[in-house]
């Protein structure tokens, strides 16, 4: 995969730079929305382009399952199935394993689940994900791994990061054999809290023919302290010439803390989901719109952006329609959320790109958490 980097912040380990595949560039930090049933919910191929979002993450779980390889396959794959033809990240569908199916075992040979759909049982190998990404068509693959929770105990642990490390080799294996063109190799970052399994899991995986590194196994209980230790420890230990992947991370000041920690790449389910249920997202902070305060507000819903919700709608009909249920009101939420996400990655990029990123940090930092007063719903 051809990374670039074009430039560096000189305070802090944030880098700027554009990443090409076959469905075009993406240029860095960039942020993926998450389409986990192949659907942006509630906003179309069309309005993501408009959007101009980068690329997007779909959950390679919930299409085994519905409505099955066979299908998108016949259709051409991904891209063509949903109208989409920008970069598409497919996860592994461990992580949806662990969290959402009925798990009734793991060893080193794979996964038995039930599906969380029909109960109907499963078994999937290391090989069996990898075929499922790549008859799905997608641009970046990431190969199973095992995620644990951050209180897990240290045992298992190390079990769960070299199960991981095991099933890279093997995904990496099945990947070169393929021979497949413009098609890439994302493998997980696992250790859990533990910095010595990070590196560990680190150092194994670099070992590997990969294009890219994710990080994942975070956002699962462990704190912001724990957290920042293993970005800094990446950003110290991992080839730059990798593409840095967060995996289902994406709080909007997180995600600047973590850019400056030398993170590229982001996806998360948060301006969607907080979207469809009425909650905004501003630079300063949250808009949770069914609060009565905006009953009689007829101000854009955020007066800095340029989006055609903000351009065309006011929060008081904004307001009205979460409230009626209409769905309209989700749709119109998260396609504003959407909208500023990107501008918020464009807009680091381009402090990137002045050298003014620190300066950019401090001031988008104390004005979002400055401003987190919006909490309190009031229904009437
Ligand atoms: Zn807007």
């Amino acid at each position: 995969m051809k990374f670039e980097i074009n430039c560096r912040d000189s305070k802090s380990k944030a880098r700027g730079g554009v990443f090409f595949t076959e469905h075009g560039r993406v240029a860095t930090p960039a942020f993926f929305p998450v389409a986990t049933q192949a659907a942006v919910k509630g906003v179309s191929a069309q309005d993501l382009r408009m959007i101009d979002v980068s690329g997007l993450l779909v959950n390679a779980y919930h299409l085994f399952l519905r409505p099955g390889v066979e299908i998108i396959k016949q259709a051409g794959g991904l891209h063509k199935f949903m109208n989409f033809d920008r970069p598409i990240i497919t996860d592994s569908g461990g992580y949806q394993v662990f969290s959402l199916a009925n798990l009734r075992k793991v060893s080193d040979r794979g996964v038995l689940f039930n599906s969380h759909i029909d109960g109907a049982q499963h078994f999937l190998t290391p090989a069996d994900i990898m075929d499922i990404q790549i008859n799905l068509g997608a641009d970046i693959i990431v190969p199973l791994d095992e995620c644990v929770k951050a209180n897990t105990s240290k045992e298992k642990m190390k079990i769960a990061t070299e199960r991981t490390v095991k099933w890279a080799r093997v995904s990496n294996k099945i990947f070169n054999c393929r021979k497949l063109h413009n098609r890439y190799f994302w493998p997980i970052i696992q250790g859990g809290t533990s910095l010595d399994y990070r590196k560990y899991c680190l150092a194994a995986l670099e070992e590997l023919n990969i294009d890219g590194l994710a990080i994942g196994g975070l956002s699962v209980g462990e704190n912001h302290k724990q957290r920042q230790e293993i970005l800094a420890m990446i950003a110290q230990e991992a080839n730059p010439k990798y593409v840095r992947y967060f995996m289902g991370h994406g709080k909007p000041d997180e995600i600047v803390e973590a850019v400056a920690c030398g993170v590229d790449m982001f996806d998360c389910i948060l301006p969607t989901r907080l979207g469809r249920t009425g909650t905004a997202f501003t630079d300063e902070g949250k808009v949770v719109i069914r609060n009565s305060v905006y009953a009689r507000d007829f101000k854009p819903l955020d007066s800095n952006c340029n989006c055609p919700v903000c351009t065309n709608y006011t929060r008081a009909y904004l307001r009205h329609l979460i409230n009626v249920k209409e769905m309209l009101g989700s749709q119109l939420l998260t396609y504003h959320n959407i909208w500023w996400y990107n501008q918020l990655m464009s807009r680091i990029r381009k402090a990137l790109k002045n050298n003014a990123f620190s300066e950019f940090k401090g001031s988008f930092l104390e004005k979002y958490r400055c401003s987190q007063n919006n909490e309190v719903v009031d229904d009437s």
